[in-house]
């Protein structure tokens, strides 16, 4: 059985207008316009290079469909599901909240197109029609809270799949591991309270969200002990990001015995990515896909769904998704990473002491995690 495929290319359409970097073009403020860094750009150069490596072609395309108003609602509130309607509705578009979200026309449609698709691509791993699957979508989603769209996310992609496998698919169980540069506060704050969705959060230490995403935050409630976060010192890279799959991830994941591991894929941990300070490479990515999906094989029959976040880098985010799809599909593409002669090196960079001390913290926190969860 082949790994399931999802994009659509509306969503390379997404709109976010023009910008310097992640700040909203203004003139009078001195924003000169340039493209906005979450651009559909990056993410169609991932399409292409899919294609010409042959990775598209070796896996299962799933079509997209649009998410329901009552599907959003299962994590959004209506204020926010209709603010972005509105936004989207104008005929420049507008933010889906934080002023740093922006929404072109229709993106309103597109996002729910986006989080359909995320859903379909879970119920066709349950039913059997492929092994796992890769969404290759924006806007992105883990930023993204209940009330408000945040850090370029519309709506929380991966949690409204954690929510439909729940209510759709019979599962109670289910684990989101969120490798993105940047803090999975979005779908931390919806999980916090929650014992039934483990949410797990590898991301540079005081990035953004800014002071968010530290190993104090643990969840409350019912929910303590279902959150972790590893917020890592800047330029951690390969070493430590694999030693914090093999001591935290793959040991909460083991105690909590998901039915369904969601990943949250940035790749804007990569080395010469422009909205992070960490260094991991192609491989990297290679290595915790493989770990990944080897976990959710032992844990749930193979049941692994990823959704694309972020990642800038025109030119080598497409070399680090490629390392992923290679490290999900176990199968190789037909090209060899040109950048891997250069990066070979970044990769053979030991952990650091401090590195390692913040993943040791947070690995005493993965005993408080049970597979029999108390009812909610
Ligand atoms: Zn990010």
């Amino acid at each position: 059985m082949a790994t399931g495929f999802m994009a659509h290319t509306l969503c390379f359409w997404h709109d976010t207008g023009t910008a310097a970097g992640m700040v909203v073009a203004d003139p009078v403020a001195g924003v000169q316009p340039d493209g906005h860094v979450e651009s559909g750009a990056t993410k169609r150069r991932c399409f292409e290079l899919l294609d010409v490596t042959g990775l598209l072609g070796r896996m299962t395309r799933v079509e997209a469909r649009s998410a329901t108003v009552s599907e959003l609602l299962r994590v959004h509130t209506d204020e926010h599901v209709r603010r972005v309607r509105n936004e989207s509705a104008q005929v420049r578009g507008g933010d889906a909240g934080d002023g740093f979200s922006p929404v072109g026309r229709g993106s309103y449609d597109i996002a729910r197109l986006a989080a359909g698709g995320v859903l379909e691509l879970v119920t066709a791993v349950a039913s059997g029609v492929v092994s796992n699957g890769y969404a290759l979508v924006r806007p992105p989603g883990h930023h993204a809270t209940a009330d408000t769209g945040m850090g370029f996310c519309t709506f929380n992609n991966a949690a409204l799949a954690a929510r439909h496998a729940q209510a759709e698919l019979g599962l109670n169980r289910i684990a989101i591991v969120d490798i993105d540069a940047h803090h999975g506060n979005g779908t931390q704050s919806i999980f916090y309270d929650d014992p039934n969705v483990l949410a797990v959060s590898l991301h540079e230490a005081n990035c953004f969200p800014p002071d968010s995403g530290w190993v104090e935050e643990n969840g409350a409630g019912l929910g303590e002990g279902y959150t972790l976060n590893i917020p890592l010192p800047k330029g951690s890279g390969h070493a430590a990001y694999l030693y914090a799959m093999n001591t935290v991830v793959l040991p909460a994941l083991h105690r909590f015995q998901p039915e369904l591991i969601l990943v949250a894929t940035g790749f804007d941990g990569a080395y010469w990515d422009p909205l992070s300070c960490q260094a991991l490479i192609a491989d990297s990515y290679r290595q915790m896909a493989r770990l990944l999906t080897g976990a959710a094989e032992r844990l749930c029959g193979g049941w692994l769904v990823a959704v694309h976040e972020g990642g800038y880098s025109p030119w080598y985010t497409p070399w680090c998704l490629v390392g992923f799809i290679e490290g999900l599909t176990g199968a190789n593409g037909d090209l060899t990473d040109p950048y891997a002669g250069i990066t070979a090196g970044y990769g053979a960079e030991p952990m650091l002491p401090h590195e390692q001390a913040v993943i040791d913290q947070t690995a005493r926190l993965v005993p408080r995690i049970t597979a029999t969860v108390p009812a909610s």
